[in-house]
């Protein structure tokens, strides 16, 4: 077995792959398949009838394939939102593109080729070109071409791709089950009824992919990078998803299910019931509509953390005002009332931008993103000040600066956002203006940082990044990645002290403050505000409540 894979006890296999989006799940496996049409044959029409033929064939398989993608358009759009279903739009634009079905058409005349030989050939062409591109969203369009080949000659093969259980009897299709694939591609996402699947874990895909941007809106546990797993997996067999670490458990121990899917359903009601213990807050971090709803649901204090860069990645392009602040005025509208905090776009590293045409550049976590790219990018920082602004107008909210380094770069941001507001007519009174302590430098500063602002809040999966040099994403130095260590502590209970004696509220929405065993000590250090996933909320308070001696 290779480094990726460890065998534990008698059964349990553990798999260590790559985040594509956090959470822990348990359930049993279904398995995919995209690859049964792998084998293309290749044959020679030895008439113009036959050319016909192969030709006509084409022109309906096209127009097949068309209805289907507008199908599961219509379908993603009510199930999971509208900029999701647009991928399939773009896929049928791709796919009847003259460029590309001229090209099939010239084979199958020219060179006699068969349909699905053609087919396959043209299309791998553009995929492997598409590929190559030193462009990030060029080379991910790859993804759509070799989707939109799977799609071809699914039918013109009749071999379409599906769920390997298939037919049998105890054949779920997907439900509350978690899927095993080679690769988590759109048109199997949108194939199988999402909402209820439990989680993804594939062998391949990237964290930007499309599939895996509708696996984090579906809000569900999914790991990729599982080398090998298609092959020890059966249907049936129990997988557990820990989308926070990178890993998979394939036929966990019940100790392994215990202590990574902890279930305390009675106590997280009843302290929902008594809600956060009094001198705390708990607040939940969010990236889609679905999560702030289920903030408010869980009963979270207000958001801590909106990441409004995920509603762009998901749109795919820069929005407007208009369409910014309709987002922004729902989330207010759902949290009624509570503290909602919106994180300005935090681009680059592992959240690029691909529409926005940046530059590839070498070190990415490194590179143009956070605060300096809103800075370099006055009109993008305007716009989406411009909406909040106008939300604010009516409900008092909260903005938050990502990535931070020093007291300048905080009073330039602060001098940006001071002008929209002049021009809006507005005030400072209706916005809180915080800053994420994610950047080392920016807790030495911390003195001078503070005082500009209302509130700050600390990025602890980023800091600890830059704290000891080591990647938040690679799962080769993932055991490594601390948050144990005792120099980020130093770090945080000085922050702490600097915060309370500048008067400010501090708080924390890194992947730690959710973390097992992590509420006390931060309890202890004086930063009683946590921002955590939605889901997370009832361990959380439980711990937060035992904390205060209110439960036992
Ligand atoms: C962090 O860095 O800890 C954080 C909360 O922000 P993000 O994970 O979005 O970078
Ligand atoms: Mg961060």
């Amino acid at each position: 077995m290779s480094g990726q894979q460890e065998v534990m006890g008698e059964r349990m296999i553990k798999f260590k792959g790559v985040s594509i989006n956090s959470g822990r799940i348990a359930g049993a496996a279904c398995l995919y398949s995209a690859e049964r049409h792998r084998a293309v044959p290749e044959f020679l029409l030895s008439n113009e009838d036959l050319v016909a033929e192969e030709l006509l064939k084409f022109d309906e398989v096209l127009r097949q394939c068309s209805e289907e993608l507008d199908a599961i358009a219509a379908q993603v759009e009510t199930s999971v939102g509208r900029a999701e279903s647009e991928i399939f739009i773009t896929q049928k634009h791709i796919m009847n593109d003259p460029k590309v079905t001229d090209a099939v058409r010239a084979m199958v005349k020219n060179e006699k080729k068969n349909i699905e030989w053609a087919v396959s050939d043209v299309l791998n062409e553009y995929e492997y070109t598409f590929a190559k591109i030193d462009n990030q969203y060029l080379s991910e369009r790859a993804n759509d071409i070799g989707e939109i080949r799977r799609r071809l000659l699914g039918r013109i093969t009749k071999a379409k791709s599906g769920l390997l259980c298939e037919g049998q009897a105890h054949c779920s299709r997907g439900a509350n089950r978690i899927i095993a694939a080679y690769e988590l591609t759109a048109d199997m996402v949108a194939a199988m009824n999402l909402e209820k699947v439990l989680g993804f874990v594939t062998e391949h895909g990237g964290v930007t992919s499309h599939a895996a941007i509708i696996a984090r809106s579906l809000g569900v546990p999914a790991v990729s990078g599982i080398r090998g797993i298609m092959e020890f997996v059966r249907c049936g067999d129990t997988i557990i998803i820990d989308g926070d670490n990178g890993e998979a458990y394939l036929n966990p121990d019940a100790a392994t299910v215990a202590a990574l899917i902890p279930v305390e359903p009675v106590a997280s009601e009843a302290v929902c019931a008594l809600g956060t213990p009094p001198g705390m807050t708990l607040l939940a971090n969010a990236s889609t509509m679905e999560d702030v709803k289920q903030a408010a649901a869980m009963g979270a204090d207000g958001i801590g953390l909106l990441r409004t860069e995920i509603l762009f990645i998901k749109a795919e392009r820069l929005l407007d005002e208009d369409e910014q602040y309709a987002f922004y005025r729902r989330i207010v509208d759902i949290m009624k009332g509570k503290t909602v905090t919106f994180r300005m776009l935090d681009v680059g590293g592992d959240k690029p931008l691909s529409f926005l045409r940046i530059k590839k550049e070498e070190n990415p976590y490194l590179g143009w993103r956070g605060a300096r790219y809103l800075l370099g990018n006055p009109d993008i920082f305007t716009t989406q000040m411009r909406a909040l602004v106008r939300v604010s107008g009516e409900t008092p909210i909260r903005v938050l600066f990502p990535m931070v380094v020093d007291a300048e770069q905080q009073r330039a941001l602060l001098d940006l956002a001071d002008k929209v507001i002049a021009e809006k007519g507005s005030s400072r009174e209706r916005i809180e203006f915080g800053t994420m302590f994610e950047v080392p430098s920016a807790f030495i500063d911390a003195e001078a940082i503070l005082p500009q602002v209302d509130f700050a809040s600390i990025g602890s999966n980023d800091l600890i990044q830059y704290l000891f040099a080591i990647d938040r994403n690679n799962e080769m130095v993932s055991q490594d990645f601390n948050p144990e260590h005792p120099v980020l502590w130093k770090m945080l209970e000085r922050l702490s002290t600097v915060a309370r004696e500048k008067g400010k509220p501090l708080s924390i929405c890194g992947e730690m403050a959710a973390r097992e065993g992590m509420q006390r000590p931060l309890l202890d250090i004086g930063i009683s505000i946590l921002s955590v996933a939605p889901r997370l909320i009832p361990r959380v308070r439980n711990e937060m409540a035992r904390y205060a001696g209110l439960l036992s």
